[in-house]
């Protein structure tokens, strides 16, 4: 199944953006603590339209949006 636009516009988004009317919240927020790296977030979103999934995470070395092609 192909993704819906609103998903194709999110993944171009950056950490700090909300995500789009349609992506609902999946789990818990992740949060992780390093030694020496600063603390980041991700959470999981799925699309209620098309059903791709995406986690955002304010990880300066990861994609603020990552999308995960089933
Ligand atoms: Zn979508």
């Amino acid at each position: 199944m192909s993704i819906c636009e609103q998903c194709k516009e999110q993944g171009k988004k950056n950490s700090r953006s909300k995500p789009h009317e349609q992506l609902s919240k999946v789990g818990e927020q992740r949060i992780f603590k390093g030694v020496k790296s600063r603390r980041f977030e991700e959470q999981d979103y799925q699309c209620q339209t098309c059903a791709a999934k995406f986690t955002q995470s304010n990880n300066k070395n990861d994609l603020a949006w990552t999308l995960w092609q089933s």
